[in-house]
């Protein structure tokens, strides 16, 4: 492996071992190319490896997350429930690795600090955190993108004496808080499954929350043994119909107005929708309750009586209840009794809209009302999305130039692949591409799919790169930025609008043109020879 310079040598880097990197490795095998892979945990897994906090499970169908390449593998593994938690979906990412003798080509504990395109060679250096160094032909980034935690810039954090952690750092031996004061600030995604667990055995529960969310019951069953086969039979089916919906789930937006049905038939239908399990009453509901405010209002207030109806006293309904963004408009959290939560008497919620934080102390945080002391105090706040793990590493394309230099303005991207100036360097599931909206495993598989076939064409052509065209990348960029605007999604301020980070442009990071046309696309651009790329 080592070449004249003396470093390793690969024909492609993969950085990142979750499900995006341990697929790339997968077909990079397959395909016939030496692949090394670096990870910065010590295990598979990425996400589902990261966020082992208690309550974490899927909010999406297990076997539509599922990988979908291997009928062997569809029919070994049995998902336990509906919506798995992490810990089965991290023992079925073991598996995978397991199967497919993963590991021997994954370094494990190897944070990227920087790649650098090397002109003279056209290969890339990749250089560890702790130094160590290999070069590529080609480099895939595989970071995910929710994989960067954000800690709010309150004063004061370090001198907490206590325990801390940011969600994603979750310690992986157990924690026992029967007893202990708990703070957790968010109540986003992550929190909502976190409180509702934690809730059932914390001695003291404080849940700072700044903005409220609409959420659903996620209404998780275990699966029968009797379901089991009938799920694998369904297989190539349900796969199918993930192909055509817009998101890649197994629920697909309704054609129709909301206002097509009469308000009786409506509420009938709301309920219908409300009643079952996951995405449905969002990716399933009217398709101008994206578009249009009234519209979306109907499903809000539908939304806000369900949590009235929850919570018992009314002063904490009324904080719980969203009212300053639309339904739909952001990524909607699943629930399984979070509500339920704050009727207990060891938790209590604080509205930091109306008493903010100001300062952490030594025994915990100061509001502008109170002080409150904790022994333990959880940051569910999120992550710098997308473009924030690009950022983290030094990435120098051709002349020196600094990709987050590039992206200041916001990401430009080709289909959210490939960037001008830095050649042979890959995004999956990067900013503006249509993985980052979507049941992602779904369109990981096609994004991974369409770069390694990329790599076997260069390959067969005997060509030594490709990248992204100037006037591709403007043109890309700006469909993926109007292409928005047309949804409310891409009017209110969420993480998908990068607004969740102070000083972070704000633009849409992911494609909300559905996984379809995303795949259409791609497609398009390989028949008409790589359209919108330079191969050399
Ligand atoms: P998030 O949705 O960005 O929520 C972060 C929370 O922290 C929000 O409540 C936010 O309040 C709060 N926050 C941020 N900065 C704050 C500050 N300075 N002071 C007080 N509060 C602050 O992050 P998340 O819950 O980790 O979820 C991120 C995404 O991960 C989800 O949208 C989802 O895509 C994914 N996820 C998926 C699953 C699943 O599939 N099962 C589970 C969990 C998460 P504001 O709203 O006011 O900013």
């Amino acid at each position: 492996m080592d070449d004249k310079g003396g470093i390793e040598s690969y024909d492609v880097v993969v950085i990142g071992a979750g499900i995006s990197g341990m697929y790339a490795l997968i077909r990079l095998r397959a395909l016939g190319f030496r692949a090394r892979v670096f990870e910065a945990g010590t295990d598979v897994g990425g996400t589902w490896y990261w966020n082992r906090y208690p309550g974490a499970r899927f909010d999406s169908e297990s076997y539509s997350y599922a990988f979908s390449f291997d009928p062997e593998l569809l029919e070994e593994w049995n998902w336990s429930e509906h919506f798995a938690g992490q810990p089965e979906t991290y023992r079925y990412l073991r598996r995978v690795a397991e199967k497919y003798d993963l590991r021997r080509d994954i370094e494990f504990n190897s944070r990227i600090r920087s790649l650098e395109y090397q002109e003279a060679g056209q290969d890339w250096i990749t250089t560890t955190e702790a130094g160590k160094q290999v070069r590529s032909r080609f480099v895939i980034t595989a970071i995910g993108i929710l994989s960067t935690p954000y800690f709010p810039p309150n004063p004061g954090k370090e001198t907490f004496k206590g325990r801390s952690w940011h969600t994603s750092y979750w310690p992986k031996e157990p924690v026992d808080l029967t007893a202990q004061r708990v703070g957790v600030i968010g109540t986003g995604a992550t929190a909502i499954q976190l409180i509702t667990e934690i809730s059932k055995n914390v001695g003291h529960l404080t849940v700072f929350q700044r903005t409220a969310n609409f959420t659903k019951p996620l209404r998780n069953q275990p699966i029968r043994d009797e379901e089991q086969r009938a799920l694998k039979d369904r297989y190539p089916e349900m796969f199918g119909r993930c192909k055509q919906t817009f998101g890649a789930f197994i629920h697909d937006i309704d054609p129709r107005s909301i206002f097509d049905l009469e308000p009786a038939a409506r509420r009938e239908h709301l309920e219908r929708l409300w009643s079952e399990p996951g995405f449905g009453f969002w990716l399933g509901n009217f398709m101008d309750v994206f578009t249009d405010r009234k519209a979306a209002e109907i499903v809000s207030e539908f939304v806000r009586e369900k949590i009235r109806e929850r919570v018992k006293d009314p002063a904490v309904a009324a904080i719980l209840t969203p009212t300053d963004h639309p339904f739909g408009t952001k990524r909607v959290p699943l629930e399984s009794g979070y509500y339920e939560a704050f009727n207990r008497p060891n938790v209590e919620l604080v509205d930091l809209k109306k008493t903010p934080i100001q300062r952490f102390t030594e025994t915990g945080l100061d509001t502008t009302d109170r002080s409150y002391a904790f022994d333990v105090i959880i940051y569910a706040t999120g992550f710098d999305a997308v473009t924030g793990s690009f950022n983290r590493m030094e990435i120098r394309g051709k002349n020196g130039q600094l990709l987050k230099d590039k992206w200041a303005e916001g990401p430009q991207t080709v289909l959210g692949l490939q960037v001008a100036g830095f050649p042979n360097l890959f995004t999956v599931v990067g900013p503006h591409n249509g993985a980052a909206f979507c049941n992602i495993p779904r369109c990981i598989e096609q994004n991974v799919d369409w770069v390694t076939s990329a790599l076997a064409h260069l390959r067969k052509e005997q060509r030594r790169t490709i990248e992204a065209k100037p006037d591709a990348e403007i043109a890309w960029t700006e469909h993926v930025n109007g292409q928005v605007e047309q949804f409310l999604i891409g009017q209110i301020d969420s993480w998908f609008m990068g607004a969740n980070i102070p000083g972070k442009k704000r633009g849409f990071l992911a494609y909300f043109g559905g996984a379809p046309a995303y795949r259409a696309h791609c497609s398009d651009s390989v028949a008409k020879g790589y359209e919108g790329f330079e191969i050399s």
